[in-house]
């Protein structure tokens, strides 16, 4: 297993409304372990193809309370409720920021052997699904926020990426 490079904000693959997945083989499979190592690695509880830099449908999941998964080509349908919760990505890393998200989602798709899921999300589950699901589609989650949401977003992630560079001249 290897541990991939998790593509950030300014990349254009995170912008491109991905292809069907259409192989499910063993090279899947592999890179299936691959992004879960990841995903564990950075640490996440998920990551789409666009964010390793594959403009596909796909995305592995764990939200660390025994859902975890891999899915294909995902459709979201029966969204109910609606809830704001800090909500982080990958590819935006740092910056946390209130986002209005439905509370319960249904989800069809594909595992990582083809095979049809079907599965009813809720809470951070379902929060999981639907930000996935725009990362397959080439939306990031501050497309959901206002424009002070964005503002605040933008903030949070030049103060991270000044204190990133201050620790890394100390270290020099
Ligand atoms: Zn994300």
């Amino acid at each position: 297993m290897s541990l991939l490079t998790i593509r950030r904000l300014g990349d254009p693959v995170l912008r491109e409304a991905g292809r069907d997945l259409e192989r499910f083989d063993d090279s899947l499979l592999r890179f299936v372990d691959d992004m879960f190592e990841t995903m564990y690695d950075a640490p996440g509880v998920g990551l789409a193809s666009q964010q390793v830099g594959i403009s596909s449908r796909f995305f592995v999941y764990d939200d660390g309370d025994g859902h975890r998964g891999f899915i294909a080509n995902a459709v979201l349908s029966e969204y109910e409720g609606d809830e704001e919760h800090d909500e982080g990505c990958l590819s935006i890393p740092g910056p946390f920021h209130p986002t209005r998200r439905a509370r319960r989602v249904r989800l069809l798709g594909s595992d990582e052997r083809g095979r049809s899921v079907d599965i009813v999300g809720e809470g951070l589950l379902a929060r999981i699904f639907q930000h996935e699901t725009d990362h397959t589609n080439g939306m990031l989650y501050i497309d959901r926020l206002d424009d002070e949401g964005r503002r605040d977003v933008m903030r949070q992630l030049r103060d991270h990426e000044l204190r990133r560079a201050q620790e890394d001249s100390s270290r020099a």
